[in-house]
């Protein structure tokens, strides 16, 4: 390389440095290529220990009642976090703000907490293509993608749709949350023996993630876990 070339590199460094240096999206403390600084980060709520079907948090890591009552399709849960603040903001920023740099961070978290993923494919909870396109972009796939490359298994954000565009199942009262959402969701494949990893940013009542492992299960998935952020705390 000229020597005359050099300062002009170190110059484009500098400028990208500079693009890339941000400051923590909770307490603005210079945070570096990182959507928040290290002190903020672990001080997220975690939700050990929790139920291993539902991460639901409780007092130890035994499936809780309510799964043994009444088992989900799903077969097991893992969540990064207890849904609270500053979870429930970043999320929303991530939805709703386009802070898409928080995916990485939350796949990140939740790779550490899977430690071992004995799956062979991931699928982003299906959005309706007509929600899709009011937002942009699916945050459950941009969390997948990101866990994708993490973990080394291949993403398939087209292994199951959503065929209904249901109410928004927050604007609806518990009890018919399942309701709403059944038959929402389709699958045209033969999943015959395979291990389903389904991602998504928040698990509240858990009855759309049951219809979507109903669903999977329907066309031969051996297996359905969900891998999502954040677990809402009992009665929320
Ligand atoms: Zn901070
Ligand atoms: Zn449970």
């Amino acid at each position: 390389m000229s020597i005359s070339l050099r300062p002009l590199i170190s110059i484009g460094n500098r400028i990208r440095q500079t693009l890339l240096a941000q400051d923590c999206l909770l307490c603005q403390a210079p945070s570096g290529e990182r959507p928040l600084c290290a002190a903020c980060e672990r001080e997220l709520p975690s939700t050990a220990p929790a139920c291993p079907r539902c991460a639901l948090a409780g007092s130890s890591n035994a499936e809780c009642g309510a799964c043994i009552a009444h088992a989900p399709h799903y077969d097991a849960t893992c969540a990064a976090f207890v849904y609270a603040y500053p979870v429930d903001a970043l999320i929303q920023a991530l939805k709703y703000g386009g802070q898409l740099a928080l995916a990485g961070l939350f796949a990140h978290k939740l790779h550490q907490r899977i430690a071992k993923p004995g799956v062979d494919v991931i699928v982003p909870l299906p959005l309706h293509p007509a929600r899709l396109a009011e937002r942009g972009f699916n945050q459950a796939a941009e969390i997948a993608k990101a866990l994708s490359r993490l973990c080394g298994i291949a993403m398939d954000a087209r292994l199951g749709r959503r065929v209904r565009n249901t109410a928004p199942q927050t604007a609806l009262p518990w009890r018919e949350r399942a309701a709403n959402m059944r038959q929402a969701f389709g699958c045209d494949r033969d999943l015959a023996g395979l291990r389903v990893a389904v991602v998504d940013d928040v698990m509240t009542t858990g009855a759309t993630l049951d219809e979507f492992a109903r669903t999977l299960k329907r066309s031969g998935a051996a297996r359905v876990e969900n891998w999502v952020v954040a677990r809402t705390p009992r009665g929320v």
